[in-house]
């Protein structure tokens, strides 16, 4: 008998027919001997509704404490109806708010961590048979304040739950089947993948591959909580994130390829060469709360040098703000900003045992005459930055090149 924490995501209770089926699929599990618990996310759709209508009331600046007192329903709906649906059918079943399970967190609103979860009422309640379902995405502060975690934070309430258990298996229920090699839609060819570690998916998460929230993943890493990507209402043993990496000679240097188009580029040219000069570039960009991703400084000639740097685009304009005042204050000579730019990463714990792989990477590139205009390169991956056109054909040319493609289904 194992104790599984499930979670389903929004469009897995997205209507009432949907949330009858997740019943049943629990119901089913339940019936196996297994203890349950299930976190929910909202019906899908819901928050944003909700998160729209503070805008209207509050010219878009809500507060954030009452923002979360409102958005945590959406959470609350469907817990309670789940609960409804499974005692329907004869399981027995109980819902708690995060409050009522106390998921102790920080008083971040919008953006809480969780610090402690009370589990005494989950695990009498599973001693006596029920189910137990918990609102996702929502906590609790000190004073009693009503928290959330962050878009997509139903993952990690089910990953802590998952670990203050002890439980045997995360299951992240969604609508795909498992976390592919890339984007099927980009390469149909792309192929589910049996498994993956934390670190990999760590990677692959923050680039860009949306299946599980990033914080879902640290957390599960850290505290070791096996986790397994599924589809809702597909058969099938969907991809396992776990601790070890296999030794296996069949295992690819590569497992899976990443790529976003939400960063933009930004450039200071002709700035002096001197000791400090990138603190005095970037320490403006950091004080307006701007996040940097890559970075790449050119060799100086005549004492000056190039500086150039990426950050999410929706914080390009206020960057290019910043570096434009900085120019002034060193006499760089320009500025030059390009939003056009995606970047595209591969990754794989194989590399650290492997060499040539950046090599190979850059070789398929060429091969396609794709430019690169930035590379940045960690242990287990190796990103470069392109012209936003390119972005498919890049990734369509490394999935190949590092031999990644399903192989071709048969047609006769
Ligand atoms: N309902 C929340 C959201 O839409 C949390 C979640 O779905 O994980 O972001
Ligand atoms: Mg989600």
């Amino acid at each position: 008998m194992a104790l599984i924490v499930q979670k389903f995501g929004g469009t897995s209770v997205g209507t009432v027919e949907r949330i009858q089926q997740v019943a049943e699929k629990v119901k089913k599990f339940r019936e196996n001997g297994d203890d349950i618990v299930v976190v929910v996310s909202a019906m899908s759709g819901e928050t944003n509704r909700l998160i729209d209508l503070a805008k209207q009331i509050t010219d878009n600046q809500p507060v954030a404490r009452e923002l979360d007192v409102m958005i945590s329903t959406g959470e609350q709906v469907t817990i309670a109806l789940l609960a409804m649906a499974l005692i329907k059918r004869g399981v027995e079943a109980v819902s708690y708010t995060g409050n009522q399970v106390r998921i102790l967190t920080d008083n971040a609103h919008t953006k809480a961590r969780i610090l402690q979860i009370d589990d005494t009422r989950i695990r009498a309640d599973l001693a006596a048979g029920k189910v137990v379902v918990v609102a996702g995405f929502q906590g609790v502060d000190e004073q009693g304040n009503i928290t959330t975690l962050g878009r997509g934070g139903s993952d990690t309430t089910g990953v802590a739950l998952a670990a203050a258990l002890k439980a045997d298996e995360c299951q992240i229920y969604t609508d795909v089947d498992g976390v592919y090699t890339t984007d099927p839609r980009v390469v149909p060819r792309a192929q589910r993948l049996e498994k993956i570690t934390f670190e990999e998916m760590l990677e692959m998460a923050s680039l860009g591959s949306k299946v599980l929230q990033i914080r879902s993943v640290e957390f599960a890493g850290k505290y070791n909580v096996p986790l397994r990507v599924l589809h809702s209402f597909q058969e099938g043993p969907g991809t396992l994130i776990t601790l070890d990496e296999e030794e296996s000679m069949e295992q690819p240097i590569i497992s899976g390829i990443a790529f976003n188009r939400d960063e933009a580029k930004l450039t200071i040219r002709g700035v002096p060469d001197v000791p400090g000069i990138a603190f005095k570039i970037l320490g403006p960009v950091s004080g307006a709360n701007i996040e940097v991703d890559m970075i790449v400084q050119n060799v100086a000639h005549d004492n000056t040098t190039d500086f150039t740097f990426t950050v999410h685009r929706n914080d390009y304009q206020n960057a290019l703000q910043v570096l434009e005042k900085t120019a002034s204050e060193l006499g760089a000579r320009e500025v030059i900003g390009d939003t056009n730019i995606a970047k595209v990463s591969i990754v794989g714990v194989g590399m650290r045992s492997h060499a040539g792989v950046a090599s190979r990477m850059f070789e398929a590139l060429a091969k396609e005459t794709i430019n690169i205009q930035m590379i940045s390169t960690s242990e287990i991956k190796v990103s470069v930055v392109i012209e936003e056109k390119y972005l498919e054909l890049a990734v369509r040319a490394l999935h190949t090149a590092f031999e990644l493609d399903a192989p071709a289904k048969r047609t006769e």
